[in-house]
C-alpha cells in the first residue's frame, strides 16, 4: 500500500520531523500523489523536469538501453550512449569546449571542473595556481569542494571548518548591487575592477579559476547578469591567466532560451557545468564541458585525470541525456522556451508588478524569479524569523502548485524569493 504521507520512515529525509507526501505518478507538467492530488510542477522540482514527468521518448530510450546494457564501468569500457552524448554536446557547445566529462549530477560536475582547473595548472607547470574565486551570491552544490565555492552562508555554516579557502567577490545583482548613480556599464566596470583587484591581492600566480552562474538560481531566484558583465569577467580572467568556469547546472540546457545560457553574452568559458535538465529527472546526469586546451594539456602531460566516479558516463543515464536532446532539438521544445517565457513573464507582471511584497521580477526564458520584500520602497527583506519562503512553499503545495521558494543570503542579509522553472512542454492553459 502506498501511503499518502508515511507515518514513520526509514528514509533519511531532508526534513526529519515533517515528512513529505508520496509522489506516485506524473502527467506532463503535473505530479500526482498517493491520495490522487495533482500538483502543477511550475519549478520542475528544482529546475530539473524540463520535459514534464512522463515523456514517452525518453522513457523508451532508457528502456531500450536497459535491454541492451544497463552499465559498464568506465575503468574498463566506454559505451555508445556516452560517446554519442559527448559528441552531440560538444558539437552544440561554445567553440573549443570539445570534450565532455560525464557524471551523475551538478555537484559532481562542479567538483570535476574545480579539479580539472587545478590539474590543468599542474600539467602546464604552474603548480602554485590553486586558489578559487567565486561570488557571494551563488550555489554550486553540496559536496565539500562545490560548497566551499558557493557563497550561501546558511548552507555553508555548519561545515565551514571543513571547507577549502575560497575568495568571494560581489555578485552581479542589479536590484540590490547597482548604485543609484550608476548605469550598467559603470556597474560592470566596478565589478570587473573588484575581481581584478582580488586576483592581484591573492597574487595572480596563485589563482586557478573564477566560477560564476550566468543566471543565479537557488541563492537568488533567477538573477541574470547585466549586459557586458560576463564578457568583462572573461577579460579579467584572461588578463591574469585565470580559468573561467561557468556553472549552468540550473540555467543551462535551454532553461533561459538558448541551449547554453552563456550564449546570451557570447562568452566562451574554459569549463562549463550542466546537469538538472540534461537528464531532465529521468536519470541522474551531469556534465562538465572542457576546453580542448585543458583536455590536451592533460592528454599530453600525465595522460590521466586524477578523479572519477563509479557511475560516471553511465550508459543508461547517457541514453536518457541523448533522448532529452532529441526532444529539445528535434521536437522543437527548446524553441518554445522564449515564447512561453514571455507569456509567463506577462502573467507575473500582470499579477505581481504592483504587489506590495514583490520587490523584483526577473529572469530569462522559463527561468523566472520573484523577490519578496517586507517593504518595496526600501527593499527591506522579511525578518528571517518569519520563515516566509517555507510558508510560501507550504501554501503553494496545499493549493496544488509546486514552486521553489528559497531564502538566500544576500550580502549578509537573508532574503526570500520564489523561483519558477516550469517544464518546456507547459501550455498557455497550464
Ligand atoms: N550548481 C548550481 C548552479 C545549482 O543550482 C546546483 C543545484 O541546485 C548545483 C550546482 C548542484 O547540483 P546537484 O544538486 O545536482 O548536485
Amino acid at each position: 500500500m502506498t501511503l499518502a504521507r508515511p507515518a514513520a520512515s526509514h528514509v533519511f529525509h531532508r526534513h526529519l520531523r515533517n515528512l513529505p507526501e508520496t509522489a506516485v505518478g506524473g502527467d506532463g507538467p503535473w505530479l500526482i500523489d498517493a491520495a490522487g492530488r495533482r500538483y502543477l510542477d511550475a519549478s520542475g522540482g528544482a529546475a530539473v523536469s524540463a520535459l514534464g514527468h512522463n515523456d514517452a521518448h525518453v522513457i523508451g530510450a532508457i528502456k531500450a538501453q536497459l535491454d541492451r546494457l544497463p552499465f559498464a564501468h568506465t575503468g574498463f569500457f566506454t559505451s555508445q550512449p556516452a560517446e554519442d552524448l559527448a559528441r552531440r554536446l560538444s558539437g552544440l557547445a561554445p567553440p573549443g569546449l570539445d570534450h565532455v566529462y560525464l557524471v551523475s549530477g551538478g555537484s559532481e560536475a562542479v567538483e570535476s571542473a574545480l579539479k580539472l582547473a587545478r590539474q590543468y595548472f599542474l600539467e602546464i607547470g604552474q603548480p602554485a595556481r590553486r586558489r578559487i574565486i567565486a561570488r557571494r551570491q551563488s550555489y554550486h552544490g553540496n559536496t565539500l569542494g562545490a560548497l566551499a565555492a558557493g557563497g550561501n552562508l546558511w548552507r555553508r555554516a555548519p561545515f565551514e571548518p571543513l571547507l577549502m579557502e575560497v575568495s568571494h567577490v560581489s555578485p552581479c545583482y542589479a536590484y540590490r548591487g547597482m548604485a543609484p548613480d550608476e548605469d550598467e556599464a559603470a556597474y560592470v566596470a566596478r565589478l570587473a575592477d573588484e575581481l581584478d583587484q582580488t586576483i592581484r591581492d591573492l597574487g595572480p600566480e596563485s589563482v586557478a579559476a573564477f566560477i560564476a552562474e550566468p543566471v543565479v538560481g537557488a541563492t537568488a531566484g533567477a538573477v541574470p547578469a547585466v549586459a557586458g558583465y560576463l564578457k568583462a569577467m572573461r577579460q579579467v580572467c584572461d588578463r591574469h591567466g585565470v580559468l573561467l568556469i561557468l556553472d549552468e547546472v540550473m540555467c543551462g540546457m535551454g532553461r533561459t532560451g538558448p541551449l547554453f545560457a552563456c550564449a546570451h553574452d557570447d562568452v566562451v568559458p574554459d569549463l562549463l557545468t550542466v546537469a538538472k535538465a540534461l537528464g531532465a529527472g529521468y536519470q541522474p546526469l551531469g556534465a562538465t564541458l572542457v576546453h580542448r586546451r585543458i583536455h590536451d594539456a592533460i592528454e599530453g602531460g600525465s595522460g590521466f585525470f586524477q578523479h572519477g566516479h563509479t557511475y560516471m558516463g553511465h550508459p543508461t543515464a547517457c541514453a536518457a541525456g541523448g533522448a532529452v536532446l532529441d526532444r529539445l532539438l528535434d521536437d522543437g521544445l527548446l524553441a518554445r522556451v522564449p515564447g512561453m517565457g514571455r507569456t509567463l513573464r506577462r502573467i507575473l507582471d500582470h499579477h505581481f508588478a504592483d504587489h506590495p511584497q514583490v520587490g523584483d521580477i526577473r529572469g530569462r526564458g522559463l527561468f523566472l524569479g520573484l523577490e519578496l520584500v517586507a517593504d518595496r520602497k526600501t527593499k527591506q527583506p522579511f525578518d528571517p524569523a518569519l520563515g516566509i519562503a517555507a510558508k510560501v512553499k507550504k501554501t503553494a503545495l496545499a493549493n496544488g502548485l509546486i514552486c521553489y521558494p528559497m531564502s538566500g543570503t544576500i550580502d549578509g542579509q537573508r532574503g526570500d524569493h520564489i523561483l519558477l522553472a516550469p517544464p518546456f512542454i507547459m501550455t498557455d492553459s497550464d
